[in-house]
């Protein structure tokens, strides 16, 4: 946990949000700016900045992260596709330095970007 993090606060329900999922490891709510008619974000309960701290050891959880994508994706109207973003690091112009995935769909997402 970070103090000063959003999402960690978000995560002690300290900050209010819209959950749609929550198990021991991940938690998972609707972006207070969507960009999309659905955009959730897959966020990891424990405060890792980005995928850029990632490594071989993560695999086990990070698989499991992966692989609860496609039923959030049904669950919440997306059953004809989804787009998955996960920024990480200055470059990629990460706003919340908190691990997450921005899981988008509900219309043509075509070649546009997060
Ligand atoms: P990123 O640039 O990948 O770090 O994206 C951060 C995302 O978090 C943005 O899409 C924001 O709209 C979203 N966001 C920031 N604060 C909140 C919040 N309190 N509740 C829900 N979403 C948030
Ligand atoms: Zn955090």
């Amino acid at each position: 946990m970070n103090d000063d993090c959003i999402f960690c606060k978000i995560i002690k329900k300290d900050l209010p949000a819209k959950i749609v999922f929550e198990d021991k490891e991940f938690i998972v709510f609707c972006d207070k700016n969507p960009i999309a008619k659905l955009h959730l974000l897959l966020v990891t309960r424990t405060h890792i900045e980005s995928l850029q701290n990632i490594s071989n050891n993560d695999s086990e959880w990070l698989g499991r992260m992966i692989s609860i994508i496609p039923k959030l994706a049904i669950d919440n109207g997306c059953k004809d596709g989804f787009r998955i973003v996960s920024n990480a690091g200055i470059n990629s112009g990460q706003e919340v330095p908190h691990l997450h995935f921005h899981i988008l769909g509900g219309r043509d997402l075509h070649r546009k970007m997060l």
